[in-house]
């Protein structure tokens, strides 16, 4: 028995020491607002320990969504990708049982996007990449994203889809935490359906994606998918079979904080397309996931170990 959590952030040292002494870090300072959870502070041997109190072996860690940067000038975002996925390549050279990673990129140029991808795959040690579910707005449908597909492709990076702030039920209403609690699940929906719908998986079937939170409102939403891509003819531009047979082209973390929908996850996608996410360390985690998995009774034996360990393992050979 393992546990390997692919949702798990990371606030850098780096970014910490510098806004820490009132000065900045390529532009970013503590209004960023990460500081606000003390946990954000935690140094990898606080990380490693409370991993231990939570029965998690492996953690695959990322950067909070802070660090996309995708909106600021190249430069500054690829100084800042560099910086953030060198540190995360020394903690797992630090601790290379309990932690894995995947690198943040600047999407906003391909090239860049693509160099640093390779950089930190081939150099660094990492297992692919974090990214938003879209660029400054571009949804991932866009074909000036190709060249950034088929480069995962050829890397066999998994692809973490991670919403970042704002969502897209922001501008609706910013009241009662719904851009976070509705909005990220919303946003992945979005995200399947703009993978979907534009033919990316059809052109890219290789491309390895995991839809944060359980894949939002994908799989309660499918079933309107179908019926749009059945009777409308722009639903079918890019496809040639209905959306649902798409579903498990995709993996999924199991961060529904819900059993019946964790079941229906599973049900719908298959328990070898699940994994264990948590959201360590944010006031929106798991409190405890590997006990909130375990307990179960709707899940099998062999069905939890798929989501705890088992997938991951194999996917990501750690
Ligand atoms: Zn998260």
């Amino acid at each position: 028995m393992r546990t390997i959590d692919i949702h798990a952030h990371l606030t850098p040292q780096c970014f910490q020491n510098a806004v820490l002494n009132g000065g900045d870090f390529h532009g970013m300072t503590s209004a960023s607002g990460e500081l606000f959870n003390p946990r954000n502070a935690w140094t990898p041997d606080q990380r490693i320990a409370d991993m231990d109190s939570l029965g998690i072996d492996v953690q695959v860690v990322t950067t909070n969504v802070s660090f996309y940067n995708y909106d600021k000038d190249i430069a500054v975002a690829t100084s800042i990708a560099r910086d953030c996925n060198d540190e995360i390549a020394q903690m797992m050279k630090d601790y290379p049982d309990r932690l894995s990673g995947l690198a943040n990129v600047p999407m906003q140029d391909i090239d860049a996007a693509v160099a640093e991808m390779e950089r930190a795959m081939t150099q660094l040690g990492m297992k692919g990449v974090m990214i938003n579910d879209h660029i400054n707005d571009v949804t991932f449908d866009d074909e000036r994203f190709y060249p950034f597909w088929k480069a995962a492709e050829e890397l066999g990076a998994f692809i973490l889809i991670h919403q970042s702030r704002p969502t897209v039920v922001t501008p609706r209403l910013d009241r009662y935490h719904l851009p976070n609690s509705i909005g990220n699940l919303t946003d992945r929906a979005i995200t399947f359906a703009t993978f979907v719908f534009g033919g990316v998986m059809d052109k890219f079937p290789d491309l390895r994606v995991c839809l944060c939170h359980g894949g939002g409102y994908t799989c309660f939403g499918i079933g309107r998918m179908d019926r749009g891509w059945e009777v409308r003819p722009e639903a079918k531009v890019n496809i040639s079979k209905p959306p649902s047979e798409y579903l498990r082209s995709f993996y999924y973390d199991c961060l529904t904080h819900s059993e019946p929908a964790l079941r229906y996850l599973v049900d719908t996608v298959g328990a070898d397309r699940v994994v264990l996410g948590t959201d360590w360390p944010a006031d929106m985690m798991l409190d405890w996931p590997v006990a909130w998995v375990l307990r179960m009774e709707s899940l099998s034996q062999e069905e939890k170990e798929l989501i705890l360990w088992k997938n991951l393992e194999e996917l990501l050979g750690i």
